[in-house]
């Protein structure tokens, strides 16, 4: 039995999956294949089957298999960014196409989505996806893609992913699902009914905020992957080598990090709902957030971002952050190092409200972050 059949676990995929122990050296550890080109044989053909750095490389290799592995697909394109993975998932579609969002959808998602996609002719609609009427009385004829994020950013709101694949289905259309908040440690899209399953490895997956990079992960060989696969080699938004490699590095720890992670971000919502300074905790994790009871049926935890709504305004919102000692202020998440970020003035005409503050949980000690909350918090 091959190593990776015997992988059964998330925790001992993330080991095995995508790794061998290197049959020229014995090297525990893959090296990174910095060649940019491969030789070919006397005979013209590529013997082990690379050509050139952009179209295959041995590390790119080994994070797509393993990455296929955890979110229990059929395979990945990985790109060098989670921007670039979304961006070239939309590029696969046609101009006469139509797209359904989430309205809380990655800012970034939203700016390619109004700035590049619509003046090039594809078409769009912003809805609440966890409302599934709205998004059944969304679809069109030519809805050719759906995509969803949950838990979403910075509500974490909660989509039902079962309930909108199936709708997305019958209308003869695909369902991609940005899993980076969840990872696929606590959720897989793929096995809910998703066609797809997109991530920015920059965060949970690569884990110690030192690497941007993002990948696709199909559920079934099917056109729009053909296509995919195609911008992803000839449009050349690659990963390099060294980036593929410390994301496969980083994933090593992904279930003992999201694990750990969650568990804290369970205690701080539960801390920061009971604080008189707080007036709301967005937490899938909470029993009284809106989303929790789907959350439950489709995620085993409920993930290390949480967002909280301060009693002020966003001069109380910033006072607050500017107050944090060990949480950096900074974006991004998934990180060891804990982040709080003020979103409302980075993503301008969004609904975000004023008095958000999102938080992500890095790996300090939870008594510690509690303490600096408690600090930043007092008036
Ligand atoms: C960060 C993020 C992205 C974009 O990833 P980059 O690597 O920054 O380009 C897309 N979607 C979600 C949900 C993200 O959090």
């Amino acid at each position: 039995m091959s190593a990776e059949a015997m992988s059964t676990s998330p925790d001992t995929q993330v080991i095995h999956s995508g790794r061998q122990i290197d049959p020229a050296t014995g090297a525990i550890t893959a090296p990174i294949h910095l060649s940019t080109t491969f030789e070919r044989g006397a005979d013209g053909s590529y013997p082990q089957g690379y050509i050139y750095g952009r179209s295959g490389n041995p590390n790119r290799d080994a994070l797509e298999t393993a990455l296929t592995t955890l979110e229990q697909g059929c395979a990945t394109a990985t790109f060098a960014s989670g921007s670039a993975a979304t961006f070239s998932l939309l590029q696969t579609l046609g101009p006469a196409d139509h797209v359904i969002a989430p309205q809380s959808v990655y800012f970034g998602v939203q700016q390619m989505l109004s700035q590049i996609f619509a003046p090039w002719g594809l078409s769009y609609t912003l809805v609440d996806t966890t409302d599934l009427t709205a998004v059944a009385e969304t679809l069109r004829p030519n809805t050719r893609l759906v995509l969803i994020e949950t838990p979403s950013n910075p509500q974490l709101a909660v989509t039902d992913i079962r309930a909108i694949a199936a709708l997305t289905h019958q209308a003869n259309a695909y369902l991609a699902c940005d899993n980076t908040i969840a990872s696929p440690v606590l959720q897989t899209p793929l096995t809910l009914g998703a066609d797809f399953a997109i991530h920015a490895t920059t965060k949970y997956l690569a884990g110690h905020g030192d690497v941007i990079g993002g990948a696709v992960v199909t559920r079934v060989p099917n056109p729009l992957f053909d296509q995919l696969r195609l911008i992803q080699t000839i449009g050349g938004t690659v990963p390099s080598p060294f980036d593929c490699w410390l994301t496969l590095r980083g994933l090593q720890t992904l279930p003992l990090r999201v694990r750990a992670q969650a568990q804290v971000a369970q205690a701080i919502a539960t801390w920061l709902t009971e604080h008189p300074a707080i007036e709301r905790v967005l937490y899938p994790g909470l029993p009284d957030h809106p989303g929790h009871s789907v959350a439950q049926g489709q995620m085993q935890g409920y993930g290390g971002l949480l967002s909280f709504l301060v009693k002020g305004d966003q001069a109380t919102a910033m006072g607050v952050a500017a107050k944090t000692r060990l949480i950096a202020r900074a974006t991004s998440f998934g990180s060891p190092h804990s982040t709080i970020e003020h979103r409302a003035s980075i993503e301008k005409g969004t609904q975000t409200a004023p008095n958000l503050l999102r938080l992500s949980i890095g790996l300090e000690h939870k008594d510690d972050l509690i303490a600096d909350l408690e600090q930043a918090l007092e008036r």
